[in-house]
Formats: structure tokens, C-alpha cells, sequence
């Protein structure tokens, strides 16, 4: 336990808007403090936090201290077919709990949308078309 992995990245500073090199920490993938970059793939081996299948999720992190205002900070880390692919502020992520992951749906990009309404209706006119059909 208290393992973790790190994703380096070069952020702005969410409080003093200094550009720097941060280090995030978070659990997902194996855990076994391994350090990441974004572009990076994810190691699954046999203990690992989260599902190597999904294919969109957002991980719970913590942005360790800001070097100018030692600002620290929980910040969501996007992982897109097991690669890290970008972090973000967690408030776009309100279902997202702390030192938690979240599979998103597949088809979303940037906001979360319910899933499209199943196929139904038009059944009404009475048959309907499909005499096409082979
Ligand atoms: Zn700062």
C-alpha cells in the first residue's frame, strides 16, 4: 500500500499560473511507482488498479506542489485506450471521486453525454420499409 505511479507533465499552475513541470501522482494500471509521460502506455500486469478493457476513463490524481506557490491539488487524468493522453481540473469531472477512476462512454469527446436513445418508433406507419432487404 501508499504505492503510486507519476505522470510528469509541464502545466500551468491552477493558482499562480506559473508554467512548470509538475509531477502527478495517481492509481490506476499497475501500481508500482512507475513513472509516466503523457503519450505514455499504461502497464497491466497481474495487480492492477482499474480495467485494462476500458476504453475511456478518467483517473483520479493529485498534482503535487506548484515550485512558486506550493499550490497541490487533486486534477483528472485522461487515459484513451490505455495511453495517457491528457489531465484536466477535476470540477469538469463532478462524478468523479477522489482517489477514484471512471469509465466514460465511448463516444464522448470533452463533455459528458448521456447515451444516444435506443432505436424505437416508426413503427406507426404500418410495416414500414425493408422490402429492400435481401
Ligand atoms: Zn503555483
Amino acid at each position: 500500500m501508499g504505492a503510486f505511479n507519476s505522470l510528469d507533465v509541464t502545466i500551468d499552475c491552477p493558482a499562480c499560473q506559473m508554467t512548470a513541470p509538475r509531477e502527478i501522482q495517481f492509481r490506476y494500471g499497475t501500481v508500482w511507482q512507475y513513472r509516466y509521460r503523457l503519450g505514455d502506455v499504461l502497464r497491466w500486469d497481474r495487480d492492477h488498479v482499474g480495467d485494462p478493457d476500458a476504453s475511456d476513463v478518467v483517473v483520479d490524481g493529485w498534482l503535487c506542489e506548484c515550485p512558486g506557490c506550493d499550490h497541490e491539488g487533486r486534477i483528472a487524468v485522461y487515459v484513451r485506450e490505455n495511453v495517457l493522453t491528457a489531465v484536466g481540473p477535476v470540477e469538469d469531472v463532478p462524478q468523479l471521486a477522489e482517489l477514484e477512476w471512471l469509465a466514460l462512454p465511448r463516444e464522448q469527446s470533452g463533455e459528458l453525454t448521456p447515451p444516444a436513445a435506443p432505436w424505437h418508433g416508426a413503427d406507426d406507419d404500418g410495416g414500414g420499409p425493408g422490402g429492400s432487404a435481401p
